[in-house]
């Protein structure tokens, strides 16, 4: 018997491509075998083109239960070679969406398979998605039971497993459990539009503590001799190579550097500089310097990434690096302070102390990072040192102040 799909749309997202020409920029976009073979044999009109490069390794943010072996080839400039000079694609213009490679006919959807049905997220590395326009998801509901055939036959192999679920490592938490939880934080960030994100997360963290039934001091690390400061700045130094690196296009895999940070915790420098565009600020500027209200549309566009990742699971359990939901509730009020702090740098950096930041700043950065995240794949130690450190509402909540 075949299962009624459920599917659960988010509400207040839009999207419609705004033809910009970002997503077929410099991303590698992975194809199947079955895409090589369509798209090799399109007869273009006049046009030849270098369609694929075949690939010895894996590609760049796929699933590992993915076997891309192809890439679209790309110009000297970085585009895709199917972008036309008006930013259209051709293979779109000439034969149709369905020909073009399905990662491309998917993006930017993706999708999160639970207990409960099946939740729609979308990509903030879209322009579109990160400017809201375009009709509301709510309203493609016949697209998106669409591009979720498309996407379930292509990580037929993807199976979260949700019985793993924690509220804090040792504490397990049923799927109806954390259900109930996530509706709370849904409301609380629709609620306080006036609040900052990071910290309306950090307060969500700070309340599902309450839960816990047995206390520990989640701010001392066993082993560890550090003052907690000194731990904060560590892990943001780390955080911060990993997901705004200098050049987000050529790192490829994302992954936390594990063994330096655990070493930094034995043999700490003596002082910890975050670098930004090949110069060192020190954590005392980062004290210093007041980044200030963002605006309104800054501000909601943070609390859209927020609200999209927790309605689609993509902070927690099998959706994020197995993380338990306060570690996960915590990475993500860190991330977005980490935003802030990446503009902070910014502004910092071009000595423009007290510069209103503009929107197109707030999302170039959270595209930053949304790349990234889509390419994350952590390995045990680093799922570890996320879950150890990113334990204490503390810790969030400090590194939320810095970014301030
Ligand atoms: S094939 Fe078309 S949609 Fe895909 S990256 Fe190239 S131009 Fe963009």
């Amino acid at each position: 018997m075949v299962s009624e799909l459920i599917l659960h749309i988010p509400e207040g997202i839009n999207f419609d491509c705004t033809g910009c020409g970002n997503c077929c920029f410099m991303w590698p976009v992975p194809l199947t075998d079955d895409d090589v073979k369509r798209i090799s044999s399109l007869p273009f009109a006049d046009q030849k083109f270098e369609p694929v490069h075949i690939l010895s390794t894996g590609v760049a943010g796929t699933a590992k239960e993915m076997s891309f072996s192809a890439a679209l080839g790309k110009r000297k400039d970085g585009k895709c070679q199917y972008l036309s000079p008006d930013n259209q694609c051709e293979i779109h213009l000439q034969f149709g969406r369905q020909s073009k490679p399905s990662m491309c006919q998917l993006f930017p959807y993706t999708f999160t398979s639970t207990p409960a049905g099946v939740f729609v997220s979308a990509s903030f590395a879209s322009t579109g998605v990160l400017y809201n326009q375009g009709r509301p998801l709510a309203e493609q509901r016949e697209h998106l039971q669409e591009t979720y055939e498309l996407f379930s036959r292509l990580f037929a192999e993807l199976k979260p497993d949700w019985s793993n679920l924690q509220l804090v490592d040792g504490q397990p938490l049923s799927f109806e459990e954390y259900l109930a939880l996530e509706s709370e934080y849904l409301e609380a960030l629709l609620s306080r539009a006036s609040e900052r994100t990071d910290k309306i997360l950090v307060g969500l963290s700070k309340r599902t503590l309450g839960l816990i039934a047995h206390k520990r001091d989640f701010d001392r690390i066993p082993g560890v001799d550090l003052k907690p400061r000194i731990i904060d700045s560590l892990l943001i130094k780390s955080l911060m190579e990993t997901y705004f690196p200098s050049d987000v296009y050529r790192e490829s895999i994302c992954d936390i550097d594990s063994a330096s940070l655990a070493r930094s915790f034995v043999m700490p420098p003596d002082k910890v500089h975050l670098e930004f565009a090949s110069k060192q600020i020190s954590f005392s500027q980062l004290t210093q310097y007041s980044l200030g209200a963002l605006s309104d549309e800054s501000e909601s566009l943070l609390r859209r990434f927020a609200y999209l990742k927790i309605f689609s699971k993509l902070y927690v359990g099998a959706g994020f690096a197995g993380l338990s939901l306060l570690a996960g509730l915590n990475h993500l009020a860190a991330i977005i302070a980490l935003v802030r702090i990446h503009l902070k740098l910014k502004n910092i950096d071009s000595m423009k102390n007290g510069r209103e930041i503009t929107f197109e700043e707030t999302a170039e950065s959270v595209r930053t990072l949304e790349r990234r995240l889509t390419a994350a794949n952590f390995s045990n130690p680093s799922k570890t040192i996320l879950e150890v450190l990113l334990t204490a509402p503390e810790r969030a909540e400090r590194i939320s102040s810095l970014a301030s």
